[in-house]
C-alpha cells in the first residue's frame, strides 16, 4: 500500500506558520541598514510585554539564554540548588548548570505531565533557592501549589514557557506568576524570530541587569551609543555575555506576536480533532485543559498502550515516519541521558512517571498551517500503525 503521504510532501514537524507581513518587514529592516538590536528589538518588548501584562521584558537571543541570565541575576550560583523537571527539553537543565548551581529533579503528575507539587516538596533541602517548573506542552502548572511551596520555604519562581506564549492560570499570564518568565521563539515555538526568547520580571533592576548582561555587560545599548545625540562612551560594568536578539529577529517576532490569538484558535481546532479522532485507538490522549487555565495547545503528546497496541512506542515512530508523517518525543526523561546520569548519578527509575511518558510519549502535528486534509492524513496513518 502507498503511503499516507508521498516523500515529497512529507508533513514536517512543527512547521512555521509565517506570512507575508514578516517578509515584508525583514525586507523593511534590511533596507533601513539597521539590522542589530534596534527599534524593532524594542517594539517588540513592548508588545510582548503588553501583551502579557508584564511589567518589564527584555528580549534575547534564546529561552536558554533567558533562564541562564535569570539564574545569574538571581544569584543562583555555587551551592544553591535549583528544583526542576525531569519532563523538559535539556536546555532548562543546562541553563542551572551553566548558572554553576546544582540541579535538583522532582517528579511530574502523570496526568497533567506536570511538575508534581508532593515531589518537589519532597526535594527541599537547606540548599534549595529556587523552582524552575515547564508549563509542559502549554498546560499551566499548579502554580498555587508552587507558590506555597516558594513562599513557605522562601524560594525564587523561574518559569519556563518555552511551550506557553498563550497560556494563563486563573486568569493572569503565566510567565508573570513567577520571580522570571522565560519564553522561547525558536522555530518550532508558538511564535517564532526562528531563533530568540524573552524574560519578563517584575523586578526593574533584574530586568535592567539582564539587559546588560545580554549585551557583553555595556552599560548603554548599542543602538543609543550612535544616536544623533553625538557620540557616547559605553562602560562595561561587569563580564557580560553576548545574548541580544536582533532587529531581523524581531521583525518576525512583532508579526508572529500580532496573529498569536488567531493561530492559536486553529491549533485549538487540531487538539479537538484529535482528541475526538483518537479516542478509540490504543493510546492515552493528552488531558484536556482544567478550568483555572488557558492552556496554549503547543503540543500534542499522547501516550502509546504499548500492550493494547502491540506496539513500542519507537516502532510507531518508524512506522509514522514511512507514513511521511513528520512526529516529535517530548521528551526521554533527563536522566536517560547519559551527561546527567554519569555526573548526577540520576536513574531514569527514580521519576517513573516522567521516565514512563518518556517512554511512551508521541507528540502528533499541532501547527497552526494545518489543513483540515492535513489532520485527517495524520489520523490516517496513526490507524494504519495502530493497525485500528
Ligand atoms: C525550546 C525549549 C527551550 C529552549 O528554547 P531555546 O529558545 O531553543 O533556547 C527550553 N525549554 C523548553 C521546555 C523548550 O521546549
Amino acid at each position: 500500500m502507498a503511503p499516507v503521504r508521498s516523500k515529497e510532501n512529507f508533513l514536517v514537524f512543527g512547521a512555521p506558520a509565517l506570512g507575508e507581513e514578516e517578509i515584508d518587514e525583514v525586507l523593511s529592516t534590511l533596507r533601513s541598514g539597521w539590522i542589530g538590536t534596534g527599534p524593532r528589538v524594542a517594539r517588540f518588548e513592548s508588545d510582548f510585554a503588553r501583551y502579557r501584562g508584564a511589567e518589564h521584558a527584555v528580549a534575547v537571543s534564546s529561552c536558554t539564554a533567558a533562564l541562564h541570565l535569570s539564574m545569574v541575576v538571581a544569584q543562583l550560583g555555587e551551592g544553591a540548588e535549583v528544583i526542576t523537571t525531569p519532563l523538559t527539553f535539556c536546555s532548562t537543565v543546562n541553563a542551572i548548570i551553566h548558572a554553576k548551581a546544582t540541579p535538583v529533579l522532582a517528579d511530574v503528575d502523570p496526568a497533567t505531565m506536570n511538575l508534581d507539587v508532593a515531589t518537589v516538596r519532597a526535594a527541599i533541602t537547606e540548599k534549595t533557592r529556587a523552582i524552575v517548573p515547564v508549563h509542559f506542552a502549554g498546560r499551566p502548572c499548579d502554580m498555587d501549589g508552587l507558590r506555597a511551596i516558594a513562599d513557605e520555604y522562601d524560594l525564587l519562581i523561574i518559569e519556563d514557557c518555552a511551550h506557553a506564549v498563550e497560556a494563563t492560570w486563573k486568569g493572569q499570564s503565566v510567565g508573570t506568576l513567577g520571580d522570571f518568565g522565560c519564553f522561547s521563539f525558536y522555530a518550532t515555538k508558538n511564535v517564532t524570530t526562528g531563533e530568540g526568547g524573552m524574560v519578563l520580571t517584575r523586578h526593574e533592576a533584574f530586568a535592567s541587569r539582564i539587559k546588560t548582561l545580554a549585551l557583553h555587560g555595556m552599560s548603554k545599548d548599542a543602538w543609543k551609543r550612535f544616536s544623533d545625540e553625538g557620540y557616547r562612551h559605553y562602560y562595561v560594568t561587569e563580564p557580560g555575555f553576548k545574548n541580544n536578539m536582533t532587529d531581523l529577529q524581531a521583525a518576525l517576532g512583532i508579526h508572529q506576536l500580532a496573529r498569536v490569538e488567531a493561530n492559536w484558535m486553529k491549533r485549538k481546532a487540531v487538539w479537538d480533532y484529535y482528541q475526538s479522532a483518537l479516542k478509540d485507538f490504543p493510546v492515552t490522549l493528552p488531558t484536556e485543559p482544567g478550568p483555572a487555565m488557558r492552556h496554549a495547545f503547543h503540543l500534542f503528546p499522547m501516550l502509546i498502550d504499548t500492550q493494547e497496541a502491540g506496539l513500542t512506542r519507537d516502532a510507531f515512530l518508524d512506522g509514522i515516519t514511512q507514513e511521511n508523517i513528520g512526529v516529535g518525543v517530548h521528551y526521554l526523561s533527563i536522566p536517560e541521558h547519559p551527561y546527567y546520569r554519569d555526573t548526577y548519578g540520576w536513574n531514569p527509575e527514580d521519576y517513573p512517571h516522567a521516565m514512563s511518558i518518556g517512554r511512551r510519549t508521541v507528540s502528533l502535528p499541532l501547527a497552526a498551517n494545518l489543513t483540515e486534509a492535513d489532520c485527517a492524513d495524520v489520523v490516517e496513518a496513526t490507524r494504519r500503525v495502530l493497525g485500528g
